[in-house]
């Protein structure tokens, strides 16, 4: 029985975390979204920007004002083009047609963060109705990996959206203009504001210029939301007002330091492959057309390497691959550029080969693409919150306030999080005509604490990348504990389950970050990392004999060389846990469900594990076999190993074998074909 201290003790903890966690995300915000409140706010909430952010900001006004008015100079957006995505249906390349004129990264590839779902199911109660025919929700493993080696994805990370840019815009957008009768859309370019007195303590109108160009109307404001996106109307709104001249209060900043900017000059490709019927059963072996969500994803770990690539399958019939890279300029256009671009990316372990025969496939075949290309505009944050002497009814909301490198798809639930969080705090209003003094203060206080910190840590992993510019002020070297920090938690999302479930979950907008701070995460004990282990030669450092149980995935490949059959056994990966072994095994060999493996040497027959087929034996070791007709047996298989790490490693190859065995792999990469790891003697007892 636990005394009555200990009980007290964890009833403590529990209360701490849970205010800890009500004050960092809006998840408990949740619980009342999505209700109409019964104390109406008089007059209007003028929200200026009608994409993401001012899309999700009209709702949740939509259940406190009398009326919302939502102001963008695109017209197009309301006619049915803007409010369902016809362009892929038809065919059409829409791609080239750059229709969204102010969002250029309306046709590159994008993701969805599990809050956004839930915040949206609340919000629309018909929501997976709705998104049937053009999105898809999936929970399952997106495939991602850090320097080729796979992040963990343990079950039960909850549902998220699978759908491109134009189908969720024109989604949110049909569904806020079809179930709230109070918003209403106008054409046109907010270009001022008007204070209700000279003082400036509330904005009174929007003004905007029609989308004829030949006149400026004004609209009355309750509430001023600022969702331009990267234009930043607020900043431009203030400057030369009451507002900008003010002198500067104690504890905040000047007007013309508000935002901070830095650069890690990112580069954006993003192809789209119509794949038609016939197509499909080219790839069928490699895709699996039923199921739409991520394929595989490969990033580079901090600074290490300056290109990514993501294959993701959006619906039935398009294939999108997304190739970014940190200052580098060249262009992406054709599936062979697609190739060279991912031979280049550096891995510690080779990338599958089934990718490589995708492109060739689709090369050959010349599967119809369309693409877009982006300069990815340098990350910026307004700090609205540090800054006193605003209008009390302004508030800004998504790109308007932090812009980030969008390697993290974090931009649109990042502006879910605060639009729910808005409607925590209207709801706290009392009613009447106006809001109170103190809003914007406490909206752009609790900004910071939930999204804001994002600015600080995308910041310092992009420091992380020689080619940044930093921030005013600034030296790369800003941030480099926390991204020793971050390698060390991406090591761990690599070989700990319930370390990577928190990731996920932060990611996610479903935990707060500092539970990637906690002692539990950081004092885990280090894992044995795969990446060491060509590099580790001679003693440790360690004085201490320490041995340790690892599992190590071990591979043997056969071919009938010249000199008949020829066998090489590598260590494709080490783990500290047998069920993360069995993960890494499986990626190892693609299973045929119809190949018909004899059963010999103790190991059981097929066994179905996670939904892939694999042998066992009876001390719970697990093998995933392929069998080549022509080419003999290859195998993958998990063994238990206990290493001493104060003993003396066994050196593996010289450097020039070792050299020799880059070149041979990256030439093997290039041609498109899969490759072993160099071999790390492990397998003798
Ligand atoms: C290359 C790239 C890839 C990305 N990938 C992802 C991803 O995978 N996942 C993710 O979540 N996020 C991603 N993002 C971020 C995401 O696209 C943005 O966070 C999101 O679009 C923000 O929406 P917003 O409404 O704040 O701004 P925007 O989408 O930029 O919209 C601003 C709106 O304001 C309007 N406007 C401009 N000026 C005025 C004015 N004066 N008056 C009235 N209206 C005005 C514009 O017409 C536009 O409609 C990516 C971003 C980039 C650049």
């Amino acid at each position: 029985m636990s005394s009555p201290h200990s009980t007290l003790t964890s009833q403590l903890v529990f209360s701490l975390k849970r205010t800890r966690k009500a004050s960092l995300t809006a998840i408990y915000d949740l619980n009342d979204i999505g209700r109409p409140s019964d104390k109406r706010i008089g007059g209007n909430a003028v929200i200026c920007g009608g994409s993401i952010a001012g899309l999700l900001t009209a709702r949740v006004c939509a259940d406190h004002f009398s009326k919302v008015i939502i102001v963008d100079p695109e017209a197009w957006l309301v006619t049915e083009e803007g409010m369902r995505d016809h362009h892929r249906q038809q065919g059409s390349d829409y791609m080239a047609s750059r229709k969204r004129s102010r969002v250029p990264q309306y046709t590159s590839m994008h993701l969805y963060q599990p809050f956004s779902l839930m915040a949206l199911r609340k919000l629309f109660p018909n929501f997976d109705r709705e998104l049937e025919g053009c999105g898809f929700l999936d929970s399952g493993d997106p495939g991602l990996r850090i320097s080729g080696i796979p992040v963990l994805f343990p079950t039960g990370i909850p549902q998220t959206i699978w759908m491109t840019r134009p189908a969720y815009e024109t989604l949110l957008r049909r569904l806020v203009l079809s179930t709230c009768s109070n918003v209403e859309f106008i054409t046109g370019s907010v270009t001022s504001l008007q204070p209700a007195s000279t003082s400036w303590e509330s904005v009174a109108y929007v003004s905007f210029r029609t989308a004829s160009d030949a006149e400026t109307l004004q609209v009355p404001a309750a509430l001023v939301v600022d969702c331009t996106g990267p234009a930043r109307g607020g900043l431009r709104w203030f400057q030369d007002t009451e507002v900008e001249k003010r002198a500067c209060a104690p504890g905040s900043l000047p007007f013309s330091e508000l935002k901070v900017s830095y650069d890690p000059k990112m580069f954006y490709t993003t192809f789209e492959f119509k794949i038609l019927p016939a197509m499909k059963d080219k790839l069928g072996y490699l895709v699996d057309f039923q199921s739409p969500s991520n394929l595989f994803a490969c990033f580079p770990n901090i600074g290490k390497g300056n290109k990514m690539f993501n294959i993701a399958l959006r619906d039935n019939d398009h294939l999108q691959i997304l190739c970014g890279a940190w200052d580098v300029h060249q262009k992406i256009c054709t599936v062979s550029d697609i190739r060279d671009h991912m031979s280049d990316i550096v891995t510690d372990r080779p990338l599958p080969s089934w990718i490589f025969q995708l492109l060739d496939i689709l090369e050959t075949n010349d599967v119809h693409a369309s693409y877009s290309h982006l300069r990815v505009p340098a990350s910026a944050y307004v700090r609205y919150h540090r800054f006193v002497n605003l209008p009390s009814n302004f508030i800004a909301i998504g790109d308007s306030v932090l812009f980030l490198n969008p390697i993290n798809a974090q931009g649109c639930s990042k502006a879910c999080v605060e639009a729910v969080s808005l409607d925590a705090l209207l709801r706290k209003c009392p009613s009447g005509m106006s809001l109170p003094s103190n809003f914007g203060r406490d909206f752009f206080a609790c900004q910071e604490k939930r999204t804001g910190r994002l600015w600080e840590s995308a910041k310092k992993d992009d420091y992380g990348w020689q080619t940044t510019s930093p921030s005013k002020g600034e030296t790369l070297a800003h941030g480099k504990l926390s991204r020793a920090v971050g390698k060390w938690i991406i090591e761990l999302m690599q070989n700990d389950e319930a370390s990577a479930r928190v990731m996920w979950l932060v990611d996610g907008w479903l935990e707060p970050p500092t539970e990637l701070e906690s002692p539990v995460i950081l004092l885990k004990p280090r894992p044995f990392a795969f990446t060491e282990m060509p590099t580790k030669r001679g003693r440790s450092n360690s004085p201490q004999s320490n041995p340790r149980t690892v599992y190590v995935v071990l591979k043997r490949s056969s071919a009938y060389g010249p000199r008949g059959d020829e066998h090489e056994v590598s260590c494709e990966s080490v783990h500290t846990t047998l069920a993360a072994a069995n993960k890494a095994a499986k990626f190892v060999f693609e299973i045929d469900e119809d190949e018909d493996v004899a059963e010999e040497d103790g190991w059981t027959s097929w066994e179905d594990l996670d939904g892939t087929r694999v042998q066992t034996d009876s001390e719970g070791k697990v093998r995933v076999i392929q069998v080549f007709d022509t080419q003999g047996e290859d195998l993958a298989w998990v063994e238990k190993k206990t290493i001493d790490e104060g003993d003396e490693t066994e050196e593996s190859e010289d450097d020039e074998e070792e050299d020799d065995m880059e070149e041979r792999q990256a030439k093997r990469l290039k041609a498109g074909g899969n490759s072993s790891n160099s071999v790390i003697d492990l397998t003798e007892d």
